[in-house]
This record gives structure tokens, C-alpha cells and sequence, in this order.
């Protein structure tokens, strides 16, 4: 019997393994999909095409950046279908594989700033120390000077908005390869570089290609976890004490919502009608184009890492971020930038995730419904957003090139949070202060699942903060 089982070993999962692993305690990690590949990882990292067929991904190649050499590591959408309802058609990135989406993400790391957690059940200074062990771990740099195209930009947004305090872009510092223990070469900022091994190392157990189907139940207990072998499709069940879920926000629920018996009649966590609710996400565009007068020397190279400038506009709710340089190597090039912009969506509790009546994955487990719209305030923010930044650029003399607008797409960032929300008022969440499901508190919800709100920022430092906070709680009750 396992004291605690994480299921997934994405970002939160790693975090949550390392946290949770103690001497004495046993703690197992679940992992859906395969384990580490030198080999795709090395095509990766030299952004080559990968041998064969793509896997079938209608839905994942819309990422913003998708390209042949990321397509290993994104779902296929024929194995993990879901259903779509509602006014707008919501897409759901996702990978599965040792390590989640951290062997995709831009290492962006963003703290929430005070003012953000209006509405959660804890403060930013509750959640400081959190934040502090977090960075430590990951190496987040958040002192690289910026370029002097950026101080101009910079510069623009003070005159644009008084006691607007652009500042250099947070990232995880040192993009090349780390070889693990068994010399597999993982991206440094990915989970299983970073994060997992130590927790490995720590004695955590770890079993890849386990999908995890629902919690096992013993009336209104919950003893382990429902897993089915991705390769031979058997079912089994390990037993756990309590269970540490981390499998990314949308699945965390459906994994609850399809746990279901006499006690739990609709999921476990959900005798509120919270869980699957108040799902969230950012949306986006970016703009590119060339900064004229900077033809400066100063270049900063991608693989140092996601350095540049970052921007939350004081009162407008959204945040800029991005970057402006002369490109390595191309001396009397202009000086080039590119800015990303993402806006959260308003809470709507009718943007839900349901169990879809007939829809099953591969796996023959049951798929989700994702009922989710944009509203008409959120386009009129991210168009305010946008003729913000056309005046943004045009004060500091860059030429825009380039606008992308993401959102008329997908209505999604990959940055989804919500459908199981805590709170300190049980009628109103699924989970309480320190992630524990009020229905039943040997489960934590440590992803994002667990977000009462969505502010503007990249979450994953956030939800690794959390899921630290959380663990700590466990660990010492
Ligand atoms: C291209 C890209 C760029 C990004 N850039 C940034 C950025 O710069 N900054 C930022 O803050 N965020 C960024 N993100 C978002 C970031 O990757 C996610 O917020 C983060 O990975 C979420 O962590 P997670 O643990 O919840 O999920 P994941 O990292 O997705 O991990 C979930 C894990 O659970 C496993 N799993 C799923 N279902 C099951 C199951 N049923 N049973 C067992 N295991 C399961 C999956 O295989 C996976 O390993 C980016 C994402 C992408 C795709």
C-alpha cells in the first residue's frame, strides 16, 4: 500500500513528488504516457522534423508555434477525443508523457502580484516563501538587464501610463540540454531534469504508461486509484492511502467526475455542483515587427533563456511580455521584438467541464464535454489590449510587422485553471484552503484546477508555489 500516489509528472507532479517524498514514506508516481526517449528528445532540442507519421492532431497542431518537431509531444486527438459545446469551440493542449507540457513551455515564470489573489483563500505574502523555494529550484532569473530597445520600450509605457513599472522578463535560466542519471538529455527546463530525478533519487517509485481512470472507492473513502495499461489496455488497481492529483486541470476533474458510487452519485468533490465548473483560461495575440533606430551590439541569445521585458499595465488586466534585440550574428540588422499579450477570460460558471454521455478515449474511458464561451467584455478587453499596444509601439518608434491574433482561433493559452475551485466555504468549492476535496480529504488538487481566479501572469510558478504550500500542510499534519 503506498502512502501517497501523484498522478502525473508534469510540472505540478514532479513538484508535488519532491515535495511529498519523506524516508519511511512510500510514494508512487502515476504517469499516462511514455517514459523518457534520448532520441526524440535530441530532435527536439535540434528542432529536427521527427521520422514517420505525425500523430493525428486536427486540434493540438493549432498551438500557437506548432511545428513537425514539437508533434511527439503533443496528444493525438484520434486516442483522446473530447466533445465541444457551448458558444465557443475550446482547445484543450495537452501532452502526455514523463515530464507534461514542461517539455514545451517558454520557462516564463511570473509571480501573481498581491492584488491577484482577491477572491482566493490564502494572500501573496502566504504564499511568498512558497514562491521563494520554487524559483530557488528552478533557477529563475529575474535580473537580466534589458536590452536598450526594451528600456525604450520600457521608457513608452511610463509615459503611456504613469507608475507603470516595466521590468526585465522572469524565466528559467539555462535552456540546453541536461543529461539525467541515465543519459537521457531533457530540456533544463523540464520536469524531469529539474525536478523529478531528485524526488527519484529521494526513493518516489515511478510507473510510466499507467493512465489513471478514477479513484478507487470504498463507500465515501477513497483507498487508491483505477489505472489502465496504455500498451496492453489492462485494468488494475493500486491502493494508496491518499492520492496527490496533478494531472493538469481539465483531466484532475474529469478524474474526479468519472469517480463515482452510491456515495459519491455525481464524483468525488462534487455534492456542491462546484467541480467542473468556472473553467478559465488566457487568451492571446502577439505582434511583431522591427524597432528602427536600435542597431545596437547587444543580442541575448534564446538558449540563455525566455529573457526580455514584462508588463502588467497598471488597472487594464492583461499582460505584455516579450522581447526586442538585434538577432545574433546580423551585425547593421535592425533590432527586431516581439511581444506576446494574453487576457484572462471573465469567470463564467457555465464555461464547465462535463462527462461526455457516449464519447470514450482509446482506453474506453469515458471523454469530457467542454462547454465554454467568450464573452463580449473579454473581446472588448483584448481589443482595448490591442490598440494599447499599437500605441505602445508607435511612442517607443517600433514598426509593427505582424499581428496574430490567437483568440479568433482558439479561445485558449495553455494556460487553463478553474473546474474544481477552493475556497474557505465548502458550499462554494470543491477543495479547501490547503487542497484537501471537502468530500474527501485524503485527495489534494494541486494543479491548477484548484484556482478560485485567473490573473493575468503565467501560472505554472503559481501553481508550483501551491502545490508546495499544500505539501508542506500534508506533510506536517
Ligand atoms: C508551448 C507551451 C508553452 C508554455 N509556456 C509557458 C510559460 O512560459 N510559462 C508558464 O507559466 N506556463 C507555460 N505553459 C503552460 C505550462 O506548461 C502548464 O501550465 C504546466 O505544464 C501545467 O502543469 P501540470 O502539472 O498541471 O500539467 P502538465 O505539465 O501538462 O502535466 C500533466 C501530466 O499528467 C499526465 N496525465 C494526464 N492525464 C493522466 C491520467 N489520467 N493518468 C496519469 N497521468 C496523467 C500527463 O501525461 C502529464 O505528464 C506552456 C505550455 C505550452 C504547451
Amino acid at each position: 500500500m503506498y502512502d501517497v500516489i501523484v498522478v502525473g509528472s508534469g510540472a505540478t507532479g514532479a513538484w508535488a513528488a519532491r515535495c511529498l517524498a519523506r524516508p519511511g514514506r512510500r510514494v508512487l508516481v502515476v504517469e499516462a504516457g511514455r517514459g523518457g526517449d534520448a532520441e526524440e528528445l535530441g530532435r527536439l532540442l535540434r528542432l529536427e522534423d521527427p521520422p514517420g507519421d505525425l500523430p493525428e492532431q486536427p486540434r493540438q497542431s493549432l498551438l500557437p508555434g506548432y511545428a513537425p518537431p514539437v508533434a511527439p509531444f503533443l496528444v493525438d486527438d484520434s486516442l483522446n477525443p473530447y466533445a465541444t459545446s457551448g458558444p465557443g469551440d475550446y482547445t484543450w493542449f495537452r501532452s502526455r508523457q514523463l515530464g507534461g507540457r514542461t517539455l514545451l513551455w517558454g520557462g516564463v515564470t511570473p509571480r501573481l502580484r498581491d492584488d491577484d489573489f482577491a477572491g482566493w483563500p490564502f494572500t501573496g505574502a502566504d504564499l511568498a516563501p512558497h514562491y521563494d523555494a520554487v524559483e530557488a529550484v528552478l533557477g529563475v532569473d529575474k535580473a537580466q538587464p534589458l536590452t536598450a530597445a526594451e528600456q525604450a520600450l520600457g521608457d513608452a509605457c511610463e509615459e503611456i501610463w504613469p507608475g507603470a513599472r516595466p521590468g526585465p522578463r522572469p524565466g528559467v535560466a539555462g535552456r540546453p540540454a541536461r543529461a539525467d542519471e541515465s543519459g537521457v538529455l531533457w530540456p533544463a527546463a523540464a520536469s524531469p531534469a529539474l525536478i523529478l530525478q531528485g524526488a527519484l533519487r529521494a526513493g518516489v517509485e515511478l510507473r510510466t504508461d499507467c493512465i489513471v481512470e478514477s479513484l478507487a472507492l470504498d463507500g465515501e473513502r477513497v483507498v487508491g486509484v483505477h489505472v489502465v495499461d496504455r500498451l496492453t489496455h489492462e485494468r488494475s488497481t493500486i491502493a494508496s492511502k491518499s492520492v496527490a492529483l496533478c494531472a493538469s486541470s481539465i483531466e484532475s476533474s474529469r478524474i474526479l467526475l468519472n469517480s463515482r458510487n452510491a456515495d459519491h452519485p455525481t464524483g468525488v468533490g462534487n455534492s456542491t455542483d462546484h467541480l467542473g465548473r468556472h473553467l478559465r483560461d488566457h487568451v492571446s495575440f502577439t505582434v511583431s515587427g522591427t524597432t528602427g533606430r536600435f542597431t545596437g551590439p547587444e543580442t541575448r541569445s534564446p538558449r540563455d533563456g525566455p529573457f526580455g521585458i514584462y508588463l502588467v499595465p497598471p488597472d487594464r488586466g492583461y499582460q505584455v511580455e516579450g522581447w526586442a534585440q538585434r538577432g545574433p550574428g546580423r551585425p547593421g540588422q535592425l533590432a527586431r521584438f516581439g511581444l506576446a499579450v494574453s487576457a484572462p477570460l471573465s469567470d463564467d460558471s457555465a464555461n464547465r467541464v462535463t462527462i461526455h454521455p457516449q464519447l470514450v478515449d482509446a482506453w474506453g474511458i469515458p471523454a469530457v464535454d467542454i462547454s465554454f464561451g467568450i464573452g463580449a467584455g473579454d473581446l472588448a478587453l483584448i481589443r482595448q489590449a490591442e490598440a494599447d499596444v499599437r500605441q505602445l509601439c508607435a511612442t517607443a518608434g517600433f514598426s509593427i510587422a505582424n499581428v496574430d491574433r490567437h483568440y479568433e482561433q482558439i479561445l485558449s493559452y495553455v494556460h487553463e485553471v478553474g473546474t474544481a475551485r477552493m475556497s474557505s466555504t465548502p458550499r462554494k468549492s470543491v477543495a479547501d484552503p490547503w487542497n484537501r476535496v471537502w468530500d474527501a480529504p485524503n485527495v489534494l488538487i494541486l494543479d491548477g484546477a484548484c484556482w478560485p481566479t485567473n490573473p493575468p501572469p503565467n501560472p505554472t510558478l503559481t501553481m508550483l508555489a501551491i502545490a508546495d504550500r499544500a505539501c508542506e500542510a500534508f506533510t506536517s499534519s
